[in-house]
C-alpha cells in the first residue's frame, strides 16, 4: 500500500485522512494540539464552558458534499441550527428573519467533526512541518519545525491555508503561483459571557460597523455549560487590534461591540483571538491541485464554495482523483 502524509487536520485534511484510509497508509501532521483547524472550539481548563471560535456553521448546497459526509459515516456529528436571526444597522435591529437555507454545526462543538473523522487514524498533533523534502529516490521527507524527520511518504497532499501551504510547495510544483494569487482575510474574535442575554441567537452587522457577526455560542444544538457569545470583525479592524498591545485591543473590540450590538461582554472572563488567515476573499479555478510527477497536490477552502463546504468539496474531489490512483 502507498503511504500518504496529509499536513493539517482541518477539515479538508480530516476527510481526506478518512477517506483515503483504505487505500493509503496515512499519516496527518497537525501543528496544534487538536484536530479542527479554523473549525475550531475553545475550552475552559476547568470544562465549564467552550466556544467555536472560528468558522461558525457551514452549508451543505452540493448534494454531492452531503452524501460524501454520509459516506464517511459523520452525519451524527452535526446538526441544523434553528437559530433566531437579526440584522443591525445604525446600531439597531433592522430585520428579523431566518436563514435562507439549512445552516449546519458540528456537535456538540465544531471541532468534533474533525475529531470524529480522525478517530482511530495516524494522527501526530504539534508537528508544524517546517520543509517538504524530495529524496533521490522519489519518496517524500517531511520535517517538523523541533527538527524531526518523517520519511518514506509516496503521497504528500497540504491543506493548510493556501499561502501557507504555497510556502511549503516546491517552485516546480504546477499551478504553484496561481495559488499564491489567493488573497485571505483576516478576523478577529472576542469571546466571553456577557452581562444581559440578548433575545437573538444570531445577527448580521448590515452598515459601515466593523463587527460583522455575533452569536449566542449556547443556542447551537448540543451545547452545554456557561452561555458564551462570539463577536467577528471584518479584516481591517482585525488588524487594527492585532497591532495594540492585548488588553487594549480587547478593550476597543468590546467598546465597538457594545456600540453596536449593545451587548456588555464581561471583558475579564473573555479571550481574543486573531485569525490571520479566516477566508479566501477569491477562489482559485478546480477543486484542488495537483502535480502528479511529484505525487504532491493542495486541497483548500481556497477552491470554488471557499469556507467549510468549499473545504469538503475540496476534500471529497481530490479524495476521488487519489482513489482512482491506485
Ligand atoms: P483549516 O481549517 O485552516 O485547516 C488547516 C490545518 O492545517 C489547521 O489545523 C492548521 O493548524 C494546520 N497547519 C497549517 N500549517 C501547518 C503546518 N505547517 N504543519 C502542520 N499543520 C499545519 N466558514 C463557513 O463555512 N462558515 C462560517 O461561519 C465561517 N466562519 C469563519 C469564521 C472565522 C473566524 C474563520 C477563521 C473562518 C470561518 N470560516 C467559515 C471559514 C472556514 O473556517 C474555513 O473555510 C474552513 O474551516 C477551512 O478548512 P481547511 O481544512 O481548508 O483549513
Amino acid at each position: 500500500m502507498q503511504s500518504l502524509a496529509i499536513v493539517g487536520a482541518g477539515i479538508a485534511g480530516s476527510l481526506l485522512a478518512r477517506a483515503l484510509q483504505e487505500k493509503y497508509q496515512v499519516h496527518v501532521f497537525e501543528k496544534s494540539r487538536g484536530p479542527g483547524g479554523r473549525m475550531s472550539t475553545r475550552r475552559s481548563s476547568d470544562s465549564s464552558w467552550y466556544v467555536d471560535h472560528g468558522a461558525q456553521f457551514f452549508t451543505l448546497r452540493e448534494q454531492s458534499n452531503s452524501q460524501f459526509l454520509e459516506k464517511l459515516e459523520l452525519n451524527d456529528v452535526f446538526a441544523t441550527w434553528n437559530a433566531r436571526v437579526v440584522y443591525f444597522k445604525d446600531c439597531g435591529i433592522f430585520e428579523e428573519s431566518p436563514f435562507r437555507e439549512p445552516h449546519y454545526v458540528a456537535v456538540p462543538a465544531m471541532n468534533s467533526l474533525c475529531k470524529k473523522a480522525l478517530q482511530d487514524l495516524k494522527v501526530t498533533y504539534n508537528a508544524r512541518i517546517t520543509e517538504l523534502k524530495r529524496e533521490d529516490y522519489g519518496s517524500w521527507s517531511l520535517l517538523t519545525e523541533q527538527g524531526a524527520v518523517f520519511d518514506n511518504f509516496d503521497w504528500v497532499v497540504l491543506t493548510a491555508p493556501v499561502l501557507q501551504s504555497v510556502e511549503l510547495l516546491p517552485e516546480d510544483f504546477e499551478n504553484r503561483s496561481l495559488l499564491a494569487t489567493c488573497k485571505m482575510e483576516s478576523c478577529f474574535a472576542l469571546c466571553g459571557p456577557v452581562e444581559e442575554e440578548s433575545s437573538w441567537d444570531a445577527a448580521y452587522f448590515h452598515d459601515s460597523s466593523k463587527i460583522r457577526w455575533m452569536a449566542r455560542n449556547s443556542s447551537k444544538p448540543g451545547r452545554e455549560g456557561e452561555s458564551f457569545y462570539v463577536a467577528h470583525t471584518d479584516s481591517d479592524f482585525a488588524q487594527k487590534l492585532q497591532a495594540l498591545e492585548k488588553t487594549e485591543g480587547l478593550k476597543l473590540f468590546h467598546k465597538e461591540v457594545k456600540r453596536v450590538s449593545g451587548l456588555d461582554f464581561r471583558l475579564e472572563n473573555s479571550f481574543g483571538h486573531f485569525w490571520r488567515y479566516a477566508r479566501a476573499q477569491n477562489s482559485i479555478p478546480g477543486d484542488y491541485a495537483i502535480d502528479s510527477r511529484l505525487q504532491l497536490a493542495v486541497a483548500s477552502d481556497c477552491f470554488p464554495g471557499t469556507r467549510v463546504e468549499g473545504a469538503i468539496q475540496s476534500a471529497r474531489s481530490l479524495a476521488r482523483k487519489l482513489s482512482e490512483s491506485v
